[in-house]
């Protein structure tokens, strides 16, 4: 069963993953949409970092990265909509990095997915530190 990391964006790291995927908005919309559904919508972003922003049509509003508990739950309903497929293609790699530009990796969805992803037989290793 695969193991799952996480990181800040560009981390270097002594581990060879045999799966990168692109899970930020900035790199789906650079072109990898392979795995966009992973990957929040800009309005989501600027929601969470306070900016005051009007939701999409039926979309209800999530708390914010603050309540973290509250913000982790959410994103967590918003992951089991996920299709399956998507999660098994994900899944069927052995080494897997998922990284996003958040410091606070407690705060960002890596982790959220990470964990969720454990609902499936993955296992979570850790975070990838600076040094
Ligand atoms: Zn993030």
């Amino acid at each position: 069963m695969p193991k799952i990391w996480t990181s800040c964006m560009g981390v270097k790291s002594k581990i060879e993953f045999d799966l990168i995927p692109a899970i930020t908005r900035k790199e789906v919309d650079a072109g990898d949409s392979r795995w966009s559904q992973y990957a929040p919508p800009w309005w989501l972003i600027r929601h969470a970092m306070g900016v005051a922003v009007i939701l999409p049509r039926g979309i209800v509003k999530p708390p914010h990265r603050q309540d973290l508990m509250a913000y982790r739950a959410w994103y967590r309903s918003v992951y089991i909509s996920i299709i399956p497929p998507t999660h098994e293609e994900m899944l069927s790699h052995d080494k897997i990095l998922l990284s996003c530009f958040c410091v606070n990796p407690n705060a960002c969805h890596r982790v959220f997915l990470a964990e969720h992803l454990t609902n499936f037989g993955a296992s979570y290793v850790e975070e990838i530190n600076w040094n």
